[in-house]
């Protein structure tokens, strides 16, 4: 049986690919969005989200991913949960896809796939994943493991501020580990972190293992300025160093930035025509969820003028 083509097919579940569904939904050409293994995105890993718009007294981050999927249902999108992109082929149209391992054709196609969690790169972060080590204090922090210890976080931006301080309800100490003698974080936040008498920083410094057999005991830093090594003890390490963006499956066929971020060529055109980005996977520079938003809005509107244009 020949296999059907797909209008639009929309990789992620994001504030980005969600508001492409809704678009395109809207349309009237049936998106169909392929979640991948985290349904809503980066948001349902956050507590409550402030600085949404139309939401005074903020929402919790899954809350809105869940509006965001029924909002875009409601117009005919169709959200395939757990869906996963193994490989793409965009040589030409249709474009083809292998969806857990199932052959899709998409004639158009909206990359909102967004980013994952950076990671240090050592051994022992490897080993004591899920085992003390962690890139979400929202998801993890409250876990009896971490209550009334002591905690490490790493990192010196908004994330990092945020983890620190959020993880200062369940720690009795946090011990920022910063590689600078700076904070790059928004100055709200610093202010706010270098103002916690739980938050202890750790300036110059720079994680070179993880200590502990199976859970986490503590870390082995080592000063970048004067090399002195010290360790300090802490029941989690909680990561917090930025992110890198979901794109490795679209290397040598879209044309990318050195850290792999998809460039767009004008819009949300990417280098392949009818191809189109939106999102943390091609936004190193915002990385919020109202401009992954915009971006959605902004892929779903040229996909839909493309295929009108073709229509003619
Ligand atoms: P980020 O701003 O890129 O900061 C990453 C931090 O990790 C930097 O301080 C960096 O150090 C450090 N780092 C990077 N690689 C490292 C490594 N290998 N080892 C040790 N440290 C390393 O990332 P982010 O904090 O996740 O924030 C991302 C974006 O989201 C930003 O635009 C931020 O404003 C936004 N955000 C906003 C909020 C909010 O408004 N509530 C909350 C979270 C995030 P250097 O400073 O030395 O480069």
């Amino acid at each position: 049986m020949p296999q059907e083509t797909e209008q639009v097919v929309i990789i992620g579940s994001g504030c980005a690919g969600l508001t492409a569904a809704l678009y395109s939904a809207r349309a009237q050409l049936a998106p169909t969005v392929l979640t991948g293994t985290m349904p809503g995105g980066l948001l349902t890993t956050t507590s409550i989200v402030e600085n949404y718009p139309g939401f005074p007294d903020g929402i919790d981050g899954t809350e809105l991913m869940i509006n965001m999927q029924q909002q875009a249902e409601r117009f005919g999108a169709k959200v395939k949960f757990g869906s996963t992109v193994e490989a793409v082929d965009l040589s030409e149209r249709p474009f083809k896809l292998t969806v857990d391992g199932e052959l899709a054709l998409a004639q158009t196609l909206i990359i909102a796939s967004g980013a994952g969690h950076r990671h240090l790169g050592l051994d022992s972060e490897a080993r004591l994943d899920k085992k003390g080590v962690t890139y979400c204090a929202t998801c993890d922090g409250a876990l009896p493991m971490f209550r009334d210890q002591p905690l490490v976080v790493v990192g010196g931006g908004d994330s990092a501020c945020e983890e620190a301080t959020f993880l200062t309800r369940f720690a009795n100490k946090v011990h920022l580990v910063h590689r600078r003698d700076e904070l790059r974080a928004s100055k709200i936040m610093a202010e706010r972190t270098l103002g916690n008498d739980k938050i202890e920083m750790v300036w110059d410094s720079e994680v070179e293992e993880i200590l502990g057999e199976d859970k986490v005991s503590g870390v082995r830093l080592r000063n970048n300025k004067t090399d002195a090594e010290q360790i300090v003890e802490c029941s989690g390490v909680f990561i917090a160093i930025g992110h890198v963006p979901n794109t490795q499956i679209f290397k040598g066929q879209l044309e990318m930035d050195d850290a792999g971020y998809i460039t767009r060529a004008e819009g949300a055109q990417t280098s392949t025509p009818g191809v189109f980005v939106a999102g943390d996977c091609s936004d190193k520079v915002y990385r919020q969820a109202v401009t992954a938003a915009g971006m959605g809005c902004a892929a779903a509107i040229e996909a839909e003028r493309l295929l009108a244009a073709e229509s003619q």
